[in-house]
């Protein structure tokens, strides 16, 4: 097993935050992240910063999200069944049937199950089969009296899954690994950077899987000189999807970024990272990913042109709550981080030679 502190990656991984709702995350990150910046600030979106001074002028700004996808109490029926709005983008086929916790205002994390409204098995005709529910049809079922529910649950409480991180064979299985081993990652290399010539300005951002909000503010906010951004990404490298679908593979090493949909990383920056991780030996893959984006695509618009890029951790069953990395992955991860940041100030990312 890699050796990395996995205390801290599954207390990241269990505590919640939604979007817009992440005030016990953003807790234990600023919490985790204080004695390895000196003093961290909140914004008014609750986006968490750390700031690292450097001697250059080069700031560096790494994202990784702390929002988790979850989803928020919308309805309360007459017999105490709750109906559920998704915060972030779920397949209900990986919902249905799952445990959630409600989290209250006064602080409680009431267990329920989240089912959708079919007659059992037993009772089914051949046609009721097959056909998988929408989210609007499912409803958490939390066991207690109808005026019970009405007393102790709000509009708008915050739901999340039930799960555990776990080691399996060479990985970490949990819920929310998106992003938490992300925030984990740029925790462990603020930890072992040491001196850095950069300024380096660690912020773990809110609102991320509604669209990158945090993200986009934090950067205008900060006006970085380059944006790296940390997340997961896809391993599709199990039965199902073409092989030359994969984008990652989990255990092949860190994800270096080339584009996503939400932006075409900087070419310069792309080169730095896979020089350093090749003269480093440090386990690498190139990534591009059709469909999906991170908080890189914000950052690179936020203001004035930011060169940015993504590190990405490949992940198996992204936004379900048995995402799968790779502990190997994790640890190539932290390396390439920790040696950007020490060569960080080195990196010129402009177009002016073009000019001639
Ligand atoms: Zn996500």
């Amino acid at each position: 097993m890699a050796d990395i502190n996995f205390g801290l990656l599954k207390q990241l991984c269990e505590t919640p935050g939604i979007p817009g709702r992440e005030e016990p995350i953003r807790r234990l990150v600023a919490d985790a992240m204080r004695p390895l910046v000196g003093e961290v600030a909140v914004d008014a979106l609750g986006n968490v910063i750390g700031r690292r001074p450097g001697r250059s002028s080069c700031r560096v700004m790494l994202a990784a999200h702390m929002d988790e996808i979850g989803f928020m109490v919308k309805h309360i029926d007459d017999k105490g069944f709750v109906r559920i709005l998704p915060m972030g983008g779920w397949d209900p086929r990986n919902v249905v049937s799952q445990r959630v916790y409600v989290h209250t205002r006064s602080g409680e994390s009431l267990l329920g199950a989240v089912m959708p409204g079919v007659k059992p098995i037993h009772m089914q005709k051949p046609e009721d089969a097959n056909k998988p529910p929408t989210i609007d049809e499912l409803f958490v079922d939390l066991g207690l009296p109808a005026d019970e529910v009405k007393a102790r649950l709000e509009i708008g409480d915050p739901v999340t899954m039930a799960r555990t991180a776990e080691i399996v064979g060479g990985n970490v299985m949990s819920k929310t690994l998106d992003a938490r081993v992300a925030v984990f990652v740029m925790l462990e290399a603020l930890r072992v950077v040491g001196d850095h010539e950069a300024e380096v300005l660690a912020v773990a951002t809110t609102q991320e899987e509604v669209g990158t909000r945090g993200a986009l503010v934090a950067a205008h906010d900060l006006q970085p000189t380059v944006g790296v951004a940390i997340d997961t990404t896809l391993a599709n490298d199990y039965p199902g999807p073409a092989d030359y679908d994969a984008v990652t593979r989990l255990g092949s090493g860190v994800g270096i970024k080339i584009l996503d949909s939400s932006l075409i990383c900087n070419p310069q920056l792309v080169r730095h990272f896979r020089d350093l991780a090749e003269a480093n030996n440090i386990s690498h893959q190139m990534e591009i990913l059709p469909r999906g984006g991170t908080d890189a695509g914000a950052i690179q618009r936020s203001r004035g042109p930011v060169p940015s890029i993504t590190l990405s951790v490949p992940s198996r069953y992204v936004h379900t709550v048995n995402e799968m990395a790779s502990l190997k992955d994790i640890e190539a991860a932290i390396q390439l981080l920790t040696v950007y940041l020490r060569h960080a100030h080195e990196g010129r990312y402009g177009f002016e030679a073009d000019l001639g």
